[in-house]
């Protein structure tokens, strides 16, 4: 079973009690022994990693027998950027991935965004395109099309967070973002590509860095939270 673990909690001597997002939404397991150096599981369980787990069904919860890791974890904590990313999605999905329901919906995307890690030095561009899909799948998609209060396709201007999407040059406000044509591209096909196409396009930093911080900023937002590791960034 694939699963992304999102908490690790020492347990008696040398146990963990592992907090986890699967396919069926969250789970919880002990690893006996996994702060024993000479565990079996020891290097393979950290926060954030992507791993095929065994359990076993016991009377007191699930225990692991296996777990192999799925994403090249070495890789990622030799370079900053990498780091970087781990942490922000990681804040991210702790914070939004609360219920089964949006876990299940949600747990291709993260598995995928995970993956892509290792596979690109554009890591600011695949964090972009992380929340955008994250948004579109947990229902806040953006409004991308037209101008969302008068449904005018031309002249956008801008965005609101208010409203929930573009805004066109009659309907801007004060509370209204705005956009440079780029932008605005960018906006568009952050809500138009699916999780199987995160590294399809890939965004230049100097591109992907306004609108990843405009995004965390709009999720900051809707969701009412604060996402600590936006400050990596800066
Ligand atoms: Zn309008």
């Amino acid at each position: 079973m694939e699963v992304v673990i999102i908490r690790l909690t020492a347990y008696r001597e040398k146990d963990y009690i592992v907090n986890a997002l699967s396919n069926d939404g969250m789970i919880t397991f002990r690893a006996n022994g996994a702060l024993n150096v000479k565990s079996k599981f020891a290097g393979k369980l950290f926060l954030y990693a992507l791993v095929d787990v065994e359990l076993r069904a016991t009377k007191a919860g699930f225990t692991l027998t296996n777990v192999e890791s799925l994403t090249n974890m070495a890789k990622i904590f030799t370079d900053l950027k990498k780091i970087i990313t781990l942490n922000i999605i990681g804040e991210v999905i702790s914070k939004t991935l609360k219920d089964d329901d949006s876990i299940i919906d949600a747990f291709t995307l993260v598995k995928k965004t995970l993956v892509s890690i290792t596979k690109t030095d554009r890591q600011l561009s695949l964090t972009y395109l992380f929340v955008t899909n994250l948004l579109r799948i947990l229902g806040n998609r953006l409004v991308i099309d037209r101008c969302v209060r008068c449904g005018q396709k031309t002249n956008i201007i801008g965005v609101s967070y208010y409203e929930g999407g573009l805004m066109c040059k009659k309907c801007g406000d004060e509370r209204s973002i705005m956009l440079n044509a780029e932008a605005i591209k960018i906006l568009r096909y952050g809500f138009m590509i699916s999780e199987d196409e995160l590294l399809r396009h890939e965004f230049d930093d100097v591109e992907a860095l306004p609108m990843l911080l405009l995004m965390l900023s709009y999720l900051e937002f809707t969701y009412n939270f604060k996402i600590i590791s936006k400050d990596l960034l800066k």
